[in-house]
């Protein structure tokens, strides 16, 4: 692998530079990465539980209440980016973003308007949140959720994955069953919804990436879990490797085992 393509910057709520990401990657023997910070908008997002947190650890830049808010970031930041590729000729250098995707009429447009305006390379859509009771709930929230509303939680979550594929808006999906990031979904009764969320992402062309940020000591694997890999292989999705790197020494983690699924599963990659 000699790209990286979902990576984050500081600024937002990553730890390290531009510069010292393009530096990295090019230690590492790669010719191309992509930077891809979180464009969250929307207007409760600044009402929610975890905003508090997101202050107080320094990365509350990740969400915006208005599309406006989310310009004034991603114009100055995107114009930093090309300069930094115009003083690395030796480098490709793309502009990304990890875009919350919401369904909903307003921010459909206004997403679209800032995509006309910033011009991205790519765009990977995401979910982090769950519009429920006139707030937003992470992943933490679904995890402290009553048995019932958790259920609910996660039905909406995965219908929220399959519009966000259906939409075309997106180059490829992050991290698909999200939820096992705080031991959820795991269960085979949400094979159905995992399964309906790749027939969208085949329908629009739309790839799901291996993301090599959850191998941990006790779940061994990346985002997507091998049951959905399966569901990719058969309904033909493409894949591409993401580190979601928040710092320069996660950038290329984990790759070897990525590849070797993509072998193992035959899938077809989106960057070669
Ligand atoms: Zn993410
Ligand atoms: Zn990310």
């Amino acid at each position: 692998m000699k790209y990286t393509l979902h990576t984050h910057t500081v600024g937002f709520d990553g730890r390290d530079s531009v510069q010292s990401m393009v530096n990295r990657a090019r230690d590492l023997g790669f010719k191309t990465i992509g930077i891809s910070n979180h464009f969250i908008v929307n207007p409760v997002i600044k009402n929610t539980k975890m905003y508090p947190y997101s202050v107080r650890g320094g990365y509350s830049n990740i969400y915006s209440s208005s599309f406006e808010e989310a310009l004034l970031r991603f114009i100055p930041h995107y114009h930093e980016v090309r300069s930094i590729q115009e003083l690395n000729p030796d480098m490709k250098i793309l502009c990304g973003m990890e875009v919350d995707f919401f369904q909903d009429v307003k921010w459909l447009h206004g997403f679209e308007n800032a995509i006309k305006l910033l011009k991205p390379d790519y765009t990977i859509g995401s979910a982090h949140f769950i519009e429920y009771g006139g707030t937003l709930l992470n992943s933490h929230d679904w995890k402290n959720a009553d048995e019932k509303t958790r259920e609910q939680l996660l039905k909406r979550y995965w219908t929220n994955v399959a519009l966000a594929a259906d939409s075309g808006l997106f180059t490829w999906l992050a991290h698909l069953d999200l939820p096992k990031k705080t031991g959820l979904g795991r269960e085979e009764k949400w094979m159905g919804y995992e399964n309906m969320a790749v027939e969208s992402a085949a329908k629009t062309n739309t790839a799901i990436e291996i993301n090599t940020s959850f191998y941990r000591d006790y779940c061994y694997e990346p985002y997507p879990s091998n049951r959905i890999l399966q569901m990719m292989k058969e309904h033909n999705v493409a894949t591409i490797i993401s580190d979601d790197a928040h710092e320069t020494k996660n950038i290329g983690r984990h790759f070897d085992e990525a590849c070797k699924i993509i072998q193992d599963f035959k899938l077809n990659t989106l960057v070669r």
